[in-house]
């Protein structure tokens, strides 16, 4: 039995899937017995983290938002050191933040491309690198790294996005290869399409459509994924690394 918390970071807590992994982190169902204080990162919405502070918060458990640039290596090493300084270390990082900027490649700028690249994969390296050294000095960790099941199959109108996810794959199963004799796990989650701010924008027909490739029928919410994420940082999923796991309601089998 843990009796002190674990502590984690989360890059991109406010909004969607991101929200909804602080709350299970934060929550005692979430492993058993363990609970975890929370550094969480965001670019734009102060309000937003003022109220999960407020809302997730509690007098077992710490939330801090810290406002960062996932995109920058001197950003996320600083806040890595000041959430590292408020919970009094680090056992877990969830890599989280991501945009999209879809187009066909024919129309695809370089700006497109750029963005997403280093939202959704510099980023991974960034705070990955910032948070590896104190886990490997403690012997522990647990990163899981939000990929996309698009990083597995592609998607047209998303050559950027695949691209980064893609990426994220690889890198996960290369950085689970050199640091599993630390006792740090690895791994991924490909999400299908799942209700947020960033799928809020697609129309009846593609809605239509996008269900007729999902066997279950029906989009995931942030919580499907949260739980995964949660079991993936618990004892249960000790020996488990470099996996990639898909939940995205039969999508990609
Ligand atoms: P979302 O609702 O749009 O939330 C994105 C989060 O990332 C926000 O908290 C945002 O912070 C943060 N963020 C964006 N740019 C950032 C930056 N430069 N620095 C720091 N934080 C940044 O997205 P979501 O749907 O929950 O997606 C979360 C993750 O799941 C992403 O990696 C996404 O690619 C992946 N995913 C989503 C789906 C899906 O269907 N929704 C499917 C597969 C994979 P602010 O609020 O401050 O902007």
């Amino acid at each position: 039995m843990q009796s002190k918390n674990k502590r984690a970071i989360v890059t991109g807590g406010t909004r969607g899937i991101g929200k909804a992994i602080v709350k299970e982190l934060a929550s005692k169902s979430c492993c058993g017995v363990l609970f975890s204080d929370v550094a969480f990162i965001y670019n734009s919405c102060d309000e937003c983290a003022a109220e999960i502070e407020k809302e997730i918060g509690s007098l077992d458990t710490k939330i801090i938002g810290f406002k960062a640039d996932a995109t920058s290596l001197e950003d996320a090493q600083e806040t890595v050191n000041a959430a590292i300084e408020k919970l009094g270390g680090v056992d877990i990082l969830i890599n989280n933040a991501g945009i999209t900027r879809d187009n066909l490649l024919l129309r695809m700028s370089e700006k497109e491309w750029d963005d997403v690249i280093n939202v959704n994969l510099k980023s991974v390296f960034n705070y990955t690198k910032a948070v590896i050294k104190h886990m490997v000095s403690q012997r522990y960790g647990r990163i899981v790294n939000i990929a996309s099941v698009v990083g597995l199959i592609g998607n047209a109108g998303q050559a950027n996005y695949a691209a980064s996810k893609a990426g994220i794959i690889g890198f996960t199963k290369s950085v689970a290869r050199e640091v599993a004799s630390r006792n740090i796990t690895v791994n991924c989650v490909a999400p299908g399409f799942i209700e947020t701010d960033m799928t809020r924008n697609l129309n009846d027909k593609q809605r239509e459509l996008l269900l007729q490739n999902i066997p279950m029928k029906r989009m995931g919410n942030p919580e499907d994924i949260a739980r995964v994420v949660g079991f993936l940082c618990s004892p249960d999923a000790d020996y488990i690394t470099g996996q990639v796991i898909a939940v995205d309601g039969g999508m990609t089998m």
